[in-house]
């Protein structure tokens, strides 16, 4: 097996040389144990200010995969089978089972088995309990979502419309917003050109928002948050302007509109809804297959480049979902 593994923790944005390749002797497999080779590879934002906290330095990187089964000694994953694995960057993984997911069921032949790592996975999930249950989006209220070309953000925007919202969403390249306007959002505007954002969040909704889907943190929300209308609520999902810092930022002052506007401000963590990821990944599921959710994915070939695929999707290279094929 050749695995990548974290040579030193990140200091500032993530370098090619925090990264190094590894050759990894695996054991035979024994009773209970299955051997799984990978297929797909996910990068997420999490990586960047998770790994300090779970992983020493030299440990392999952490991260999903959809695998295929090998080998088998355990019945619940038969050989060529695809489950989903936590074994990291890794091409292959002998497993007791408890870190691997099988696939829904009778997952369709046309629908493509990476999408498990996105639209029909974690960050799928993450927009749509997100949405449903912190946000409480309901029909006819105006939705913001920043980072909205990303995995979680243009899924948010397309539920949001399913649910009957207007949508109003921001990213980094022009291009990103002519794909925002392709798959339904109502408005959508590129956050690095704009100028002031004030005046552009004003422009594309003059009324105001209820939800404001956070993804981004820093100058943005500080600015969308006096957008809000009244009651609007505000589920904080990521803060990927800020995972590269070095000392915490000073916030800035948010009390006023939480007071008058009586907001509500709640951060979540996807893995909080554990116990109905399946209610959701069927739901999103359904809508894939019935082409309410469209899916974009940014493919990057090969396990060798990694982690310069990682060090893209921090700078924004990707529109919809980052993925690393294994060959
Ligand atoms: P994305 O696919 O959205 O990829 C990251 C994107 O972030 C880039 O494409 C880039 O797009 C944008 N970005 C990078 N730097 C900045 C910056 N300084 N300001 C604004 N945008 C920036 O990733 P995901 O969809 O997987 O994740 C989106 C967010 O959701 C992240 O913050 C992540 O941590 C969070 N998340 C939270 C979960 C939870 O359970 N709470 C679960 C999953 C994700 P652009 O070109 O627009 O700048």
């Amino acid at each position: 097996s050749r695995a990548w593994t974290l040579v030193k923790h990140f200091e500032g944005a993530p370098k090619l040389s925090d990264f190094k390749l590894k050759e990894v002797q695996l054991p035979k497999i024994k009773h209970g144990e299955v051997l799984v080779e990978a297929e797909y590879f996910s990068v997420d934002p999490y990586m960047r200010p998770y790994s300090k906290r779970v992983m020493k330095e030299g440990d392999i990187m952490i991260g999903t995969q959809v695998a295929r089964v090998l080998e088998s000694n355990d019945t619940a994953f038969p050989v060529g089978s695809y489950v989903l694995s936590d074994a990291g960057w890794t091409t292959h993984s002998v497993s007791q089972g408890k870190d691997l997911t099988p696939l829904l069921p009778n997952w369709p032949k046309h629908i493509p088995k990476s999408l498990a790592l996105g639209t029909i996975g974690m960050p799928g999930l993450t927009a749509y309990f997100g949405l449903k249950e912190i946000c409480s989006a309901k029909k006819g209220e105006i939705v913001l979502v920043n980072g909205a070309a990303g995995a979680v953000g243009s899924l948010v925007g397309q539920i949001a419309k399913i649910i009957g919202c207007k949508v109003v969403g921001s990213a980094g390249s022009d291009d990103k917003v002519q794909y925002l306007k392709g798959i339904g959002f109502d408005e959508a505007f590129n956050y690095k050109t704009v100028g002031s954002l004030e005046e552009a969040l004003k422009k594309a909704s003059p009324e105001g928002y209820d939800c404001f889907f956070e993804n981004v943190g820093g100058h943005f929300a500080d600015v969308a948050l006096l957008q809000m209308r009244k009651y609007g609520r505000i589920a904080v999902c990521g803060a990927i302007a800020l995972y590269n810092d070095t000392t915490p930022r000073k916030g800035e002052y948010v009390h006023i509109p939480l007071i008058f506007q009586e907001l509500r401000m709640e951060g979540f963590v996807v893995q909080r809804w554990r116990n109905r990821y399946n209610e959701g990944l069927e739901k999103l599921m359904e809508w894939v297959v019935e082409g309410k959710l469209k899916y974009h994915e940014h493919i990057t070939r090969g396990f060798d480049n990694m982690p310069a695929a990682f060090i893209g999707m921090l700078k924004g290279d990707n529109t919809g979902k980052a993925i690393i094929t294994a060959k």
